[in-house]
């Protein structure tokens, strides 16, 4: 018998890559995990179908065109019609509700920061793929989870990996030091499309190209981001928050079988690893049955037929978004800020073929020297994170379109 705890569940980006794997995992457990509130930013259609195959009391869309696209499509004869809701204030009301104990933050983009920080304050169990809310504001977002008493579950893979190696004493969902005996954090990478890929032969790389991932089907901006490594760059600055690691001591290594997930290396010289078939339903199952284990519908990684396992150091030249991330850390959290935003402009102009695939590396470049030039802001509110990202988002499109 389970001692899974009952959990209405909220899922913020429901038509995305992650959305419908936690969709997936959450069909599996009707007894003890059901659906409140979905969202979606386009997809209607799809949308509604999620919303009455799962009997969501609450949806939010962006606006009034979505909401008559929502009725125009919802099945007649059907169950009630839900909620209708409209705007980002709406993400971030409903998170808050009695009624939900649980948040799937899977909004892509520093978008979804606002109502994954709502959660946060609301002392929610926050399950966080949004990997930009804590890129963009790390130590607001950690401060909130600690002040608000609220359950932060990583489920990057990545950061899911190194949550389930830590140490018990690590496990504390928002450590202010790293957890003791651990000497390092490593961070395994694919290495994506173009690890192999002749340099002379990127700038012509194509958008499909870019999102032809080898070992994970994800959505089209990070699917980029792992091509350009900007993916693992965030992923640095995440698990610098997460796990309140210095930089430092955070290594990263290219394994493009993708089935170590990440390690963590101790004092005593033991590295624990954590394995299993690149699937997002495992870490996605484990944010939501945690503290138990439960199924996720992934099948068993045959060891013996994958036969061996490669690590490589990943190199600059390749992947210079990889060095201007690490730059960013250690720069501060403006340049944070800065990175992610013109990486999100970047990488969308480079989807619809206005700038270069290896144009996106030199506009993030520009951007982060035009923003860390400046007087610097404090930026301990949410207010003062999205003015700067704003800020950096203008200063990027013009560097957009200057090359295009
Ligand atoms: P996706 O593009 O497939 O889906 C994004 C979802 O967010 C969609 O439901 C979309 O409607 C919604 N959305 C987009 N823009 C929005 C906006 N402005 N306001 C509100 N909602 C908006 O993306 P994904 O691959 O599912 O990734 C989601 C997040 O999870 C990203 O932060 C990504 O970095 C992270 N992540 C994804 C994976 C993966 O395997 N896909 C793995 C690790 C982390
Ligand atoms: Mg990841």
């Amino acid at each position: 018998m389970s001692k899974m705890l009952q959990q209405r569940i909220c899922v913020l980006g429901s038509t995305g890559s992650i959305g419908v794997n936690t969709l997936d995992v959450i069909a599996r457990h009707p007894e003890t995990l059901s659906i409140y509130a979905l969202s979606a930013h386009s997809r209607i259609e799809q949308l509604a179908a999620q919303a009455s195959a799962t009997g969501a009391r609450v949806v939010i869309v962006p606006d009034e065109a979505a909401r008559k696209r929502f009725l125009h499509a919802w099945p007649a004869g059907q169950h009630p019609v839900p909620e209708i809701r409209i705007g980002q204030q709406a993400l971030c009301d409903t998170v808050a509700e009695a009624e939900v104990t649980t948040v799937m933050a899977a909004i892509v983009g520093a978008a979804g920061l606002p109502s994954a920080l709502a959660a946060a304050a609301a002392g929610k169990r926050v399950l966080l793929a949004n990997k930009e809310a804590l890129v963009a504001a790390g130590s607001l977002f950690m401060r909130t989870v600690r002040d608000c008493g609220a359950e932060l579950l990583p489920i990057d893979s990545e950061h899911n990996a190194i949550f389930q190696c830590m140490p018990q004493s690590g496990r504390a969902t928002a450590p202010t030091q790293p957890a003791r005996g651990v000497r390092r954090l490593l961070l395994t990478a694919s290495g994506g499309p173009f690890r192999t890929t002749a340099l002379d032969q990127l700038a012509s790389v194509t958008p499909d190209q870019a999102c032809a991932h080898p070992n994970w089907t994800m959505g089209r901006k990070i699917s980029v981001d792992s091509a350009t490594m900007l993916n693992k760059g965030l992923e640095v600055i995440e698990a610098h928050w997460l796990f309140a690691m210095p930089v430092d001591r955070i290594q990263v290594v290219i394994h493009p079988q993708s089935m170590v997930h990440s390690m963590v290396e101790y004092e005593d010289g033991s590295i624990l690893a954590q394995l299993g078939q690149p699937d997002m339903r495992t870490p996605i199952a484990y944010g939501l049955g945690f503290p138990e284990r439960i199924d996720s519908g992934v099948g068993l990684l045959a060891l013996t037929a994958l036969g061996r396992l490669d690590f490589e150091e990943p190199n600059f030249d390749r992947f210079p978004c990889l060095r201007l991330s690490f730059d960013a850390l250690a720069t501060g959290q403006a340049a944070c800020v800065a990175l992610n935003a013109a990486n999100e402009i970047a990488v969308d102009c480079f989807l619809n073929s206005r700038i270069r695939y290896t144009e996106i590396a030199g506009v993030i470049e520009a951007c982060l020297d035009r923003i860390t030039g400046m007087p610097s802001t404090g930026l301990d509110s949410l207010d003062d994170v999205l003015a700067l990202d704003a800020r950096s988002r203008r200063i990027a499109a013009e560097l957009c379109l200057q090359k295009a």
